[in-house]
């Protein structure tokens, strides 16, 4: 039974140059000549490599150590972070998405989605050390004035310096609009920040030589709630050259005490206590910061749903391993008989159902993560290349629907599924000598960071679909859905797909239903089925995902020669595909059932009924 990590190579080839056929269909675009399949079989198997031989190895023993504060206020790593980052960064992992004319080695979205699958799953702890130097590069790029882009960007492309993000604060999680942060505008363009954010990753650390904070703060005499707030860069170390390298009064308070991710510092940060925290405003004009981290924070929703899918994929791996070599009872089929052969649990039906849901969970998982990926690879080739079939907007419109559910669908499901891995490894999979406990405790955040799951289903439902009203994404979705099938399908799939047109036809009618709820004043009904409704979304999306890899799976199974090692693992997908529909697509009807009985009592009864009597 392996004993950390274990990297789905086989799918997620299958996935890029089977399903998504990227070699055609995307390494011959202008933005990506410089690439071909051994590059990008290259880089997988080294980070495949990295993976296994160095992050996964520190998985268990930095939960075991976690981060400590030190009365000096410097912060202790787990042993064997320092090395393994120096690999990493010396690896160029950080440059891998970074356009090739900025130093970076300008592979496809998809590709870097594929890595960053094994990275985070074999050690997120590790991985969240580094998550925002290139979502911060980004920002930069799109927001930063020349100086601040020229000052900071290289060295995050590098890892010379890393990045953190400075939102929540103890009384403003989920409502950002009650962010108490102060900026004060200073004589140059600079200004005082001076506040408290909480719950930091990788807020404090000495693997870099700077540490940039976006800080979301309210520049003294701007308006309240969201629409007062700013985004500032404020870096642990000044980065003017007069004094540079001076402390700039930016210090680590305390350290969180997790249930999961002991491995990554989470940090108090206090700013401007002990002297002013210089901060540089993001872009010419304040009160923009919400706006203007827009993409960064879509992007970290996707690098959580990429976070869940490792982490689900290698707990998958690690049960199906585990019920192939446990072995306990007998065969079912011959319940009847003392003669019967005691067997290993992978043959018991109820095993496999488990190893079934996780199986086709995360397969369809990866097929519209990378999906989306895939979409989004195109973004930098379009300025080259005119596709009149999909035309960038309509890409970008479906990268924006999928990114609420990828987040919290997949987020939800890593959960679920560290929990299968539990059940199957049975009592050895609840002590903590098994890896899937600390499964489960580190993936557990991912419902929560980034904006809570529940935030995601609103965000889907109020600012996508416009609560039902508007269905113009709705129908770009659709029809992306039935022409994609339309050059895929085989005739052996007619019946799922007959499941999925009905699917859709329900998620429509749940929509429309919705809408007139709002008429009526109720939007806190609709908000009731928001979790509900980013669920059917999910699973039609997972359908058409697998129904698709079903009919790729199928044409290389029927092309494969007899004996062929392949063969089981594309009639494995196919079983996966069965089973999907079989026992978890039918949820789309039952959330639609629910959401069509109205039972409203849960909004309309007083706060009392939810408290009285059950609080001593
Ligand atoms: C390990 C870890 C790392 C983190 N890293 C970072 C980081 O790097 N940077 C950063 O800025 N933050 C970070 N966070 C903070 C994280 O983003 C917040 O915890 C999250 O936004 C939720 O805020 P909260 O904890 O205050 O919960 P609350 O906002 O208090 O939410 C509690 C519950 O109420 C629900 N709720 C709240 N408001 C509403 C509403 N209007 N309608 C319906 N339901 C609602 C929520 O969905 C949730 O279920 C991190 C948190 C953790 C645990």
């Amino acid at each position: 039974v392996p004993v950390n990590y274990v990297a789905a190579i086989r799918d997620i080839e299958f996935a890029l140059w089977q399903q998504l056929a990227i070699e055609t269909n995307l390494l011959t675009q202008v933005a990506y000549e410089h690439l071909d399949v051994v590059t990008v079989n290259d880089a997988l198997k080294r980070t495949r490599d990295f993976a296994l031989d160095v992050l996964g190895p520190l998985y268990q023993s930095s939960d075991r150590e976690g981060a400590e504060l030190l009365p000096d206020g410097k912060i202790r790593l787990p042993q064997g972070f320092e090395e393994a980052w120096r690999l990493y960064k010396d690896g160029g992992w950080a440059g891998l998405s970074i356009p090739q004319s900025e130093g970076g080695l300008g592979f496809p979205y998809v590709v870097s989605t594929a890595i960053q699958e094994m990275l985070y799953g074999a050690n997120p702890a590790f991985m969240t050390l580094s998550g925002f130097c290139v979502p911060l590069y980004f920002l930069l790029k799109k927001y930063g004035r020349a100086e601040l882009q020229a000052a900071i960007c290289p060295s995050l492309a590098t890892l010379d310096w890393t990045a953190c993000l400075c939102m929540t604060e103890p009384d403003a999680g989920s409502d950002v609009g009650a962010i108490a942060t102060r900026a004060r505008p200073l004589n140059d363009d600079r200004y005082a920040i001076t506040g408290t954010k909480h719950f930091i990753s990788a807020g404090s650390h000495d693997l870099a030589a700077n540490i940039v904070y976006v800080v979301l703060a309210r520049i003294e005499g701007a308006p309240t709630g969201t629409a007062g707030l700013s985004c500032f860069l404020v870096p642990r170390y000044r980065i003017e050259s007069e004094e540079s390298g001076a402390d700039n009064h930016v210090r680590c308070l305390r350290l969180e005490n997790k249930m999961g991710m002991k491995g990554c510092p989470t940090a108090q940060m206090g700013f401007g206590e002990h002297g002013e925290s210089f901060g540089y405003l993001l872009g010419e004009k304040p009160h923009r910061g919400l706006l203007q981290l827009r993409s960064m924070m879509n992007q970290a929703r996707i690098t959580t749903g990429v976070f869940a899918l490792g982490m689900a994929s290698s707990a998958y791996l690690l049960s199906a391993s585990y019920a192939a070599q446990r072995v306990q009872g007998t065969n079912q089929r011959m319940a009847f008989s003392v003669s019967a052969p005691r067997v290993r649990i992978v043959e018991h039906a109820d095993v496999r159902r488990m190893l079934l849901e996780m199986k086709c969970t995360v397969e369809g998982c990866r097929a519209l993560l990378y999906k989306m990926a895939y979409y989004g690879s195109f973004i930098p080739a379009a300025d080259a290349v005119e596709h009149p079939d999909s035309p960038p907007w309509r890409r970008r419109l479906l990268i924006e629907l999928l990114t609420p559910v990828l987040k919290a669908y997949l987020s939800d499901q890593a959960w679920r599924i560290s929990e299968l891995a539990i059940q199957v490894h049975g009592g050895f999979g609840y002590l903590i000598d098994g890896l899937v406990e600390q499964y489960a405790r580190d993936v557990k955040v991912l419902s929560i960071w980034e904006g809570t799951n529940y935030l995601q289903a609103a965000d889907l439902l109020r600012d996508k679909l416009g609560f039902g009203k508007r269905l113009t994404q709705l129908d770009v979705l659709e029809r992306q859905i039935l022409d994609e099938l339309a050059d895929a399908m085989l005739p052996e799939f007619a019946d799922l797909q007959q499941q999925l047109v009905t699917a859709l036809a329900r998620l429509r009618e749940t929509l429309g239903n919705e809408w007139e709820w709002v008429r009526k004043g109720r939007v806190d009904v609709v908000l009731l089925h928001a979790t509900r409704v980013l669920r059917m979304f999910a699973h039609v999306l997972l359908g058409w995902v697998l129904l698709e890899a079903a009919c790729t799976a199928a044409r290389a199974r029927s092309s494969c020669a007899e004996g062929q090692e392949l063969i089981t693992f594309y009639e494995g997908k196919l079983l996966s595909v069965r089973f999907f529909f079989s026992h978890l697509m039918p949820m789309v009807e039952l959330d639609a059932s629910v959401i069509a009985h109205a039972e409203t009592s849960l909004v309309d009864a007083s706060t009392d009924r939810l408290i009285e009597g059950m609080l001593p």
